[in-house]
């Protein structure tokens, strides 16, 4: 999502009480309970786009942390927009980042769960690295994700889509769960919060595909 730049939009991001500035948010690496005051779990969707779904997420779970992160100024000035009429949501924060640097941004096992919505497809195989799904981006969330963490993954991308699995098999991911037709799964679509691009593209009648990944960790096969 390539939204007009808007003029101002860092400074207005960085004046904001919801998104932990830049400057900053490497020392918070490991120490996310302090920023929220609390040990919830914590969970965080990489490429949040204006923040619908994450909103959502903290406003129906107040039991767990969320942190929101978008590489670009102008689309996250949306989701800051949106968040400033909640101020009540104690559980939401944002990040204006590159999700290549995540393993720098939160400690080992300190994640939850990552969710991934509709990311960007990068078409060219030169830019395949660039693939939210690729196992470079895998194994950075291998960095920051406890043992039992998932990663979940929605897109209309058909070809992403079985990228995305083929990446998770060969870096030893276990699918747990998977769907080309989501919103004709009634297992899967239980509790499903539509983002902007999934309404979009399912209101255009575009099947929309999810998986659900974990890494195969055998009980004591990392010395636990
Ligand atoms: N998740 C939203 C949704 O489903 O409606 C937005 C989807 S949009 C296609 C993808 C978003 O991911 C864009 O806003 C883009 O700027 C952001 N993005 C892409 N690559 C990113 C990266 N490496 N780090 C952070 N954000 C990224």
């Amino acid at each position: 999502m390539r939204l007009r730049n808007i003029p101002g939009s860092r400074e207005e991001i960085a004046r904001s009480r919801y998104v932990i500035h830049e400057d900053v948010m490497k020392e918070k690496r490991g120490r996310w309970k302090e920023v929220f005051g609390n040990d919830h779990p914590l969970y965080i969707e990489a490429g949040m786009g204006k923040g619908r779904f994450i909103t959502e997420m903290a406003v129906r779970h107040p039991e767990y942390n969320f942190v929101g992160i978008e590489k670009y100024s102008s689309v996250l000035l949306r989701a800051v927009k949106k968040r400033e009429e909640q101020p009540e949501l104690e559980n939401l924060l944002f990040l204006r980042m590159d999700a290549e640097e995540l393993p720098e941004v939160f400690g080992t096992e300190e994640a939850a769960g990552i969710y991934l919505n509709f990311s960007d497809p990068w078409p060219k195989d030169r830019h395949a690295k660039r693939r939210l799904t690729s196992r470079e981006f895998l194994a950075r969330y291998d960095k920051i994700l406890a043992k039992d963490g998932r990663v979940e993954f929605k897109t209309d991308n058909r070809g992403l889509f079985e990228f995305s699995l083929e990446e998770a098999k060969e870096s030893g991911w276990i699918v747990e769960a998977c769907t080309f037709d989501l919103h004709n799964d009634e297992e899967m679509m239980r509790e499903n919060i539509m983002t902007e691009y999934e309404e979009r593209f399912s209101r255009m009648g575009e099947p929309i595909c999810k998986m659900i990944i974990r890494r195969e960790r055998p009980f004591g096969a990392d010395g636990a």
